[in-house]
């Protein structure tokens, strides 16, 4: 602090809210010619704390008395400190962290502070994003560079049992950005390839294989040829009765609703079947769509490819031309994925979320997600439930109620 800095003065006033607060103690504020320099004011379940710094009047104590007044007839404490100059800068390393938890204990925030505290950085501010069904609060970080930051903190969630992300406090948070997702285990639940399997009578051999291709014990493409082999002679039709048994991750739709209202783009680019995909990116308004072709002829599987296989190369691939086609920056996309073939499209993303993934997966990625819904990404964009539930309401729409699941 500066000797030459100007006198301040903090006021701070907490209690019970009620109608008028913040007006009558700006009246009082402006009786005595001051110029107000800052407000912050938040409101937890219905108690008040409001902080003012102002430039100190001639007769400060005289202030300090009629605010006194003004807290007591209000039934409010008040506290006013007479010391020096404005808020001190935020020092460089600014990052925004998302904590989801279910629940959030209070061990965790105690353990992810320290974790803050120990590389040197300030907590700046707190705020609550979500409440249900994840609780998820925003830390406003400063003084610590985010991919340090991010690595000790992704160790101390793992611990925690909680997710936590770290991001760069930039203007990217502001923009329109490209999600892309995987499909299987990701956008919906399950995999369609083991649905397939099912209807041809080779599910526990085609399990098996997806198990240790999702893992990244088995090279992908050689892995997916083998399975899709086993289901040569299937009728076509099996294709549609899976599609009617799929079912979205919780939060899919909200997600995809929401972001496309600040006019996101999305893609998915999946290791599965075009014709099932297609029809996925059809029902939600997807803008981009990558997958493999079942070859069929005359009605039935033949067990071939047609073309390319979409491996780990081929999503990463993927994820720069739709980035490119939207005009969208590579930094600006954010990818969502829970399997091994996800890795290279996570580490090329802007924002990598390993979502409910393999282990792993979660090792290699910026931040991994273990609450079992697809909305809570949201959240680690900046974007509350109340935000969410708001645009809805206005769209004549209830946000869904999840149903609560344990972890
Ligand atoms: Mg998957």
């Amino acid at each position: 602090m500066d000797e030459d800095d100007p006198k301040t003065l903090l006021i701070t006033l907490t209690g019970k809210d009620r109608p008028g607060v913040t007006s009558t103690v700006f009246s009082t504020l402006a009786a005595f010619g001051v110029e107000v320099l800052d407000i912050e004011q938040i409101l937890l379940r219905r108690r008040l704390v409001l902080g003012v710094l102002v430039t100190v009047p001639r007769d400060w104590k005289a202030l300090r008395g009629a605010l006194e007044r003004v807290a007591d007839d209000l039934g409010m404490q008040v506290d006013v400190d007479r010391g020096t100059g404005d808020n001190r800068s935020r020092p460089e390393g600014r990052s925004h962290v998302t904590v989801l938890g279910m629940p959030l204990k209070p061990a965790a925030v105690a353990a992810i502070a320290g974790r803050i505290a120990d590389t040197g950085a300030n907590i700046d501010r707190i705020e609550r994003m979500a409440r249900y069904p994840v609780t998820a609060i925003e830390l406003h970080v400063s003084g610590a560079d985010p991919d340090r930051l991010r690595v000790t903190l992704a160790e101390e969630a793992a611990r925690q049992s909680v997710d936590v992300a770290v991001q760069p406090a930039t203007l990217l948070r502001h923009g329109m950005r490209l999600v892309v997702m995987d499909v299987d285990s990701t956008l919906i639940q399950g995999e369609v390839i083991e649905m397939l399997a099912a209807h041809a009578g080779c599910l526990d051999e085609v399990t098996a294989v997806t198990d240790q291709a999702m893992h990244g014990d088995l090279d992908f493409e050689e892995s997916l040829r083998a399975r899709v082999r086993l289901l040569a002679g299937l009728d076509a039709s099996a294709l549609d009765l899976v599609y009617d048994d799929l079912e979205l991750a919780p939060g899919a739709r909200t997600l995809v609703r929401t972001l496309k209202r600040l006019g996101y783009r999305f893609a998915i680019v999946s290791g599965g079947f075009t014709q099932v995909t297609d029809r996925i990116a059809a029902d939600l308004g997807i803008d981009f769509a990558a997958a493999n072709e079942l070859e069929i002829v005359d009605g039935r599987l033949t067990g071939g490819i047609v073309g390319r296989v979409v491996d780990r190369a081929g999503k990463a691939e993927a994820l720069r031309r739709f980035a490119a086609e939207a005009g969208v920056a590579e930094g600006a996309t954010v990818a969502i994925g829970d399997g091994a073939n996800d890795l290279d499209m996570l580490s090329a993303a802007g924002l990598g979320i390993a979502f409910n993934a393999k282990p792993v997966v979660q090792r290699a990625a910026d931040t991994a997600v273990n609450v079992p819904y697809l909305d809570s990404i949201m959240y680690l964009l900046g974007i509350s439930r109340e935000e969410v539930e708001a645009a809805d309401a206005l769209d004549g729409v209830t946000t869904p109620e999840p149903p609560l699941a344990r972890r």
